[in-house]
């Protein structure tokens, strides 16, 4: 039994595994790379390893980095099964859509470029809308937290619930080839056990080796409390003062997130019942509705609210935009709402065109709710700007900008910890994280043999 890392291999995007059990080539995720344009170039270089070879794909969840390479994986001739849990293969296929209709709107635009600089050689899109179909149909069986599958003789595999996203899951991949046994363990991305929503992750018990991401292998967050009452206070006191709140947000979980503690602050009366709240994204209101057909993924408050006939995102002012004229009909909204559209980082989308009309005003506030990476227009917000130029124009940031950081979906270092430690692994694969926080997180596991690949390597298990 062999495996090899081929993504999120000192870096945290583009999870790749390849294990080689009995004969059978299976892959763990297959995602993307992100975060500038070297990293976007990668994503089109070779696997490292032939696709149509490959049997079996499992998907740990439906995040990006971890499933956006797989319409590329059925294009270069993988001809496998896929294998998740039911709500993962949902989600997975509107973020494959989604990316594969970024990718083709980006080429469009090069070639406009090109042909405006009268230059013939244009770059084609990574995948199309097409590409993503047709991955769509290589999506096989799905399967439950706990339920041990077979998918070939002597070859098991678990998913257990990672708590991270809805429908995401830890791998346990139990092999039995000739005389040996191996249990190797996949973390996928570990959750945040302190949210509400989802249950805790379960740790990849049995296993004698694991394979686990450090994202925050240095970070310890704050209390879970402490954001939902900035939260709170930022969009009581702007509503208050006649002011728009704009929460620039990622589809998938955060925005639904959100609505969550929203409707949870109508309940309890610390946010006004009278507040119309906007759900400006197709791509989150489908998100939305896949998360209410999913009752089988939340914790127990949740589930118990499903019973009842709840709902956890239904409030009572709640609108779900997805006509782009519904969209632009919120720019005559001076105040008394908040607006939620992507993307998160606001560095294209929706979200832009409602910082342009709300930016400029004093009484607004813009909330930002997730990670924002160097260099884009959240992280400028956050860094206090004054001016930023939107559609050509420049506009003055008058409005109050606030940055919550404790809605992260990632456990922090000590989390990460208390995973390892509950199943205490002879070897230990770091990946999923960046060089400092392996380093700072391998100098607190005992007793295991640490190992960080680099990418392409290959072990023996
Ligand atoms: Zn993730």
């Amino acid at each position: 039994m062999e495996i090899s890392f081929h993504g999120a291999a000192r870096g945290v995007t583009g999870s790749c595994h390849l294990v080689e059990a009995g004969g059978h080539p299976i892959l763990l995720d297959c995602g993307m790379y992100q975060g500038g344009r070297r990293l976007d170039e990668e994503n089109a270089d070779d696997f490292g390893f032939d696709p149509s070879d490959v049997e079996f794909l499992l998907l740990t969840h439906a995040h990006l980095d971890h499933c956006g390479r797989v319409p590329l994986l059925v294009k270069r001739g993988f001809r496998g099964r896929i294998v998740t849990t039911a709500a993962t293969r949902e989600l997975a296929r509107i973020v494959m859509l989604d990316a594969a209709h970024l990718h083709e709107e980006e080429a469009r635009r090069d070639a406009r470029h090109a042909a405006r600089g009268g230059r013939d050689e244009t770059t084609p899109p990574l995948y199309t809308v097409d590409d993503a179909l047709h991955a769509s149909d290589h999506f096989d069986k799905t399967t439950g937290y706990g339920d041990p599958m077979t998918l070939a003789p002597g070859i098991d595999v678990t998913f257990l619930d990672a708590g991270h996203i809805l429908g995401s899951a830890s791998l346990l991949l139990d092999v039995r080839d000739g005389g040996a046994h191996h249990i190797v363990g996949f973390s996928g991305d570990i959750g945040n056990a302190d949210r509400p929503l989802l249950r805790a992750p379960t740790p990849t018990r049995g296993a004698d080796a694991v394979v686990m991401e450090t994202t925050y292998g240095n970070r310890h967050h704050g209390p879970q409390q402490a954001a939902v009452d900035q939260l709170y206070s930022v969009v009581d006191t702007t509503i208050q003062r006649g002011g728009n709140v704009v929460i620039p947000t990622f589809a998938l979980e955060r925005a639904q997130e959100v609505l969550f503690h929203l409707r949870r602050g109508i309940e309890t009366g610390r946010l006004p019942r009278a507040m119309r709240v906007y759900l400006d994204s197709p791509m989150a209101i489908s998100a939305t509705a896949i998360f209410e057909r999913h009752p089988e993924g939340y914790d127990d408050d949740v589930a118990a609210l499903f019973r009842g006939g709840g709902d956890p995102f239904a409030l009572p002012g709640l609108r779900f935009t997805r006509e782009t004229s519904e969209s632009k009909a919120l720019n005559d909204i001076g105040g008394g709402a908040v607006i939620m559209a992507g993307s998160g980082m606001a560095t294209g989308g929706r979200v832009r065109h409602h910082l342009r009309h709300n930016l400029w005003r004093p009484e607004a506030s813009v909330l930002l709710v997730g990670y924002a990476a160097e260099g884009t227009l959240a992280r400028l917000l956050q860094d206090g700007v004054k001016r930023v130029t939107l559609f050509g124009e420049e506009i003055q940031v008058k409005a109050e900008i606030h940055s919550i950081d404790g809605f992260s979906a990632h456990a922090d270092a000590d989390e990460l910890l208390a995973w390892h430690r509950a199943i205490a692994p002879e070897r230990t694969f770091l990946v999923h994280g960046e060089q400092g926080a392996m380093d700072e997180f391998a100098t607190h596991l005992e007793k295991t043999q640490i190992v960080m690949p680099r990418l392409g390597e290959s072990f023996a298990l």
